[in-house]
């Protein structure tokens, strides 16, 4: 029943689900729900999986990404990073095709063989590469030490930083402090710190955001500023809806020293958006996105799909106090 769903907030509220077109996050379709308020299109698309109290996070940034303007912003584009999941080592050059002009390549590894594989791939097609290597928390301490010395006797010093190489904030203290890599932390920062920002500098030298997770702008710039690290704002396998409002939240810092990971629309079919979000020199522009009729009539989700995320909206706004994000 959707009897509490509310239209009047959620106005034109619409399901799309898009293949990807690589096994990331082991999903082969994103699904995705769009509406539109006073100030534009947003995007709510918490992985399926997500609770309630997570998944309330991507609301709270959504709503507020369509009810309010966007903050000042100090640029107009934001240079982004080629993204590279766990694929077959063949498909790397095609997929890099995708990110024109990128010269930062993230890569998602695990094993260090598979992972080395990729990294070849990738210096075959941009020699000059800047990579950063994404565990994801997939190391122990242990694992971590060895296959960060491996990749630094095979590559050198190609490495700009490595994300979330294990789990425990203590094994990111001990490599930050123990290894001559630059550590970054991504999902420490929503699931370990418990709110003590401030800390973070101890753990990490790079704090890694996404607009939609933590619960947009203004809980980002509080992170920021308690952290005092310098910031990454990626994207969650957004359309370009999404990815639009994380282009703006990078605008949003006046200082910003890394590339962003924005450029998530080739790891898709397609964008909702016409033209895609796709990287263009290196850059992405940022401004509000809408999306594309044509591309809508082809990527609607089924009644059924829609209906779950009408209910997982009302579950939300109505136990987690959505009318006070307003
Ligand atoms: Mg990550």
């Amino acid at each position: 029943m959707n009897t509490h769903f509310p239209d009047e907030i959620f106005q034109d509220f619409t399901v799309i689900s898009i293949p990807t077109v690589t096994n990331f996050r082991g999903i082969d379709h994103r699904e995705v729900a769009l509406f539109r308020g006073s100030e534009g299109w947003s995007e709510f698309s918490p992985f399926l999986e997500y609770e309630r109290s997570e998944a309330s996070h991507w609301l709270k940034a959504a709503v507020r990404a369509a009810y309010r303007p966007w903050p000042k912003l100090y640029r107009e584009s934001i240079r982004v990073n080629a993204i590279i999941p766990n694929i077959d080592p063949s498909e790397v050059a095609p997929l890099l095709k995708n990110f024109a002009g990128c010269t930062t390549v993230k890569i998602k590894v695990n094993e260090f063989e598979d992972g080395a594989a990729l990294v070849e791939e990738v210096l075959a097609v941009i020699p000059d590469a800047r990579i950063r290597l994404d565990v994801n928390g997939g190391w122990t301490l242990r694992e971590a030490v060895e296959n960060l010395y491996e990749y630094h006797s095979r590559f050198g010093d190609i490495f700009e930083y490595i994300e979330q190489p294990c789990r425990d904030l203590l094994d990111l203290r001990r490599l930050k402090r123990e290894t001559p890599f630059k550590i970054a932390a991504d999902e420490s920062i929503r699931k370990n710190l418990d709110g003590a920002y401030a800390q973070l500098s101890e753990y990490a030298d790079i704090a890694m955001l996404k607009w939609a997770p933590v619960g947009g702008f203004e809980v980002a710039h509080e992170i920021i500023s308690s952290a005092g690290l310098p910031v990454v704002i990626s994207s969650a396998l957004d359309t370009g809806i999404g990815i639009a409002h994380g282009a703006a939240l990078a605008a949003s810092f006046p200082k910003l020293d890394f590339a962003c990971g924005l450029a998530t629309i080739p790891l898709l079919e397609s964008d909702i958006c016409e033209p895609a979000l796709l990287p263009q020199n290196g850059e992405i522009v940022v401004e509000r996105r809408e999306p594309s009729g044509r591309l809508i009539h082809k990527y609607r989700a089924s009644e059924e799909r829609a209906h779950w995320w009408k209910n997982r909206v009302s579950d939300i706004w109505n136990n987690e106090r959505g009318s006070e994000w307003l």
